[in-house]
């Protein structure tokens, strides 16, 4: 393990700093880490973004125009071991995979990039001074400590979730539990029950032991990193940033929200890059023509994984609320008989004019930060959540695995920004088939919980206050002056004194 001491007469400057990040393959993981990285240059830092080149298409553009503006970063490509890994050529992201029964190839492949990584790191100018990586690397951290420099962990999610996830494993409270008991997660400091079927994998390990390997493995190499950059923002954490540095002794700097980084509708709809099937304008006309708070935008993220039957029940939702909407249909698992369904039930005319149906991907961020949209129906992604809670928009919460139930615990009872749809088990992607009928929620529950959010529902404007102030939050906090800017300068400082006693 790397010990690691600050040394107050360390020989560098900003200037001389040279950061390298390195995102795990996932849009979820890639878009916030290049909006993070982006920060970093505007702060004149050199930054370094390593990629494969078919995920390096996705956000070249929006990095390009950072060029232009004379931020210091600079996009590298390496390639992905398709053929060593037994991944399909052209397939170099989580959500392209042809079956989900590759997860375990997918994530040894990109923990083998670390030799290319290496390669391209002899040849870096200014030599790298610091690493950040995307905790699902940990083979990162050997080449940190070959290198004798700092691996700084990009971790996507919050510190209420580091904290219940360090809390459960400390204290070892589901060890002995049922799936479906509950039990209240030690140390908080306000209470919080889960059910063991809610929580992530690793405290359910499954059949597949590589799996289980490569996630115990992820979780033990946190422990040798510097510390961990945490997309959110001190003010929405409610005192568990302080706790989870408490009880670990790690460092933690909350640098968000920084999909704020994103100004302009352009470099809003530029975000993640991927071909949109209509222009971003468009949605921008369409949803100007709506009244303020009066649209439900809905989308399961970027591995959109529910059962066709649960997507029926949503789209049928929907329909009974009468409110105009857009729904991300996004092909994704036994898509056939979902747009067999959107076809021949005629559900897409019957909604024609007040539902726009987004084939392809949406300018999340673009969509969200526009007046006229209410509520978000969302899976409760970490990235998808704040980017609603800094937009102001309250939500509709449809957790499906991993951090997403601590993230409906966020919404639901700490801040009380959004209502529960109500679902009780976890489904990790990929093993949709496993889940009895198909149908988590109900078509009723859905209407219901949009009616509390932007129908007549009881407690409606004081939640779009709250909203509205977290909002207002997020914005100051990535000011100058404000929290997350003045953490993001901590983090320059910091990196520029870290000392290697290796
Ligand atoms: N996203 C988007 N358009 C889409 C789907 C997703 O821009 O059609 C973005 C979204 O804004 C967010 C990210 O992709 O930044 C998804 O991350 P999240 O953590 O919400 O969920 P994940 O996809 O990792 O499950």
């Amino acid at each position: 393990t790397q010990k690691l001491t600050m040394d107050s007469t360390s020989p560098l400057s900003i200037s001389n700093l040279h950061i390298v990040c390195i995102p795990f393959l996932a849009p979820g993981h890639i878009l916030p880490m290049v909006d993070m990285a982006k920060l970093l240059a505007r702060h004149k830092v050199k930054v370094t973004i390593i990629t494969t080149p078919l995920n390096a298409i996705q956000f070249k553009t929006n990095i390009n125009r950072e060029i232009e503006s004379g931020s210091p970063i600079q996009l590298l490509e390496v390639k992905f071991p398709n053929e060593e890994a037994g991944i399909p050529m052209g397939c170099e992201t989580l959500e392209t995979l042809p079956s989900m029964d590759l997860k375990g190839n997918f994530l040894i492949a990109v923990n083998l990039l670390q030799k290319a990584i290496e390669e391209v790191f002899e040849k870096l100018e200014p030599f790298p001074t610091c690493l950040i990586a995307d905790k699902h690397i940990p083979s990162l951290a050997d080449t940190a400590i070959k290198f004798r420099i700092p691996r700084i962990i990009f971790d996507g999610t919050n510190c209420l979730n580091l904290f219940c996830n360090y809390s459960i494993h400390s204290s070892r409270v589901s060890e002995n539990l049922n799936y479906s008991d509950q039990f209240v997660i030690p140390g908080l400091p306000r209470q919080i029950t889960m059910k063991k079927s809610q929580l992530p994998m690793i405290f359910r390990p499954g059949p597949n032991e590589l799996l289980n390997r490569l996630r115990q493995r992820i979780h033990d190499s946190e422990d040798e990193a510097y510390g961990i950059v945490v997309n959110s923002f001190q003010e929405l954490e409610d005192g568990y940033v302080e706790e989870y540095q408490r009880v670990t002794g790690r460092k933690v700097w909350c640098v968000g929200p920084v999909s704020l980084s994103n100004k302009d509708d352009i470099e809003k709809s530029q975000r993640g890059g991927r071909n949109l099937t209509i222009d971003a304008n468009e949605y921008v006309s369409w949803l100007d023509s709506w009244p303020r708070e009066s649209v439900i935008y809905v989308c399961l993220g970027s591995l959109n994984r529910v059962t066709p039957k649960q997507w029926i029940e949503i789209g049928l939702g929907l329909e009974a609320t009468n409110k105009p909407f857009i729904w991300v249909v996004r092909e994704s698992y036994k898509w056939d008989e979902v747009e067999k369904w959107l076809l021949e039930d005629g559900f897409e005319e019957r909604v024609k004019g007040r539902g726009v149906l987004v084939r392809g991907w949406a300018p999340q961020v673009l969509i969200l930060s526009h007046r006229s949209i209410g509520a978000f129906l969302t899976h409760c992604g970490w990235n998808s959540t704040l980017e609603a809670i800094c937009a102001g928009v309250p939500l509709v919460t449809f957790p499906m695995f991993s951090d997403q139930f601590y993230n409906e615990k966020l919404v639901v009872q700490v801040i009380e920004t959004g209502v529960r749809l109500g679902v009780e088990n976890a489904v990790n992607f990929g093993d949709e088939d496993e889940f009895g009928d198909g149908v988590q929620v109900s078509r009723e529950k859905v209407k219901e919980a949009i009616e509390m959010v932007i129908g007549e529902g009881e407690g409606k404007n004081e939640r779009r206050e709250r909203a509205k102030k977290y909002a207002d939050m997020g914005k100051k906090a990535t000011e100058e002056g404000g929290s997350s800017y003045l953490n993001m300068l901590k983090l320059i400082e910091d990196i520029m004194h870290f000392k290697s006693n290796v």
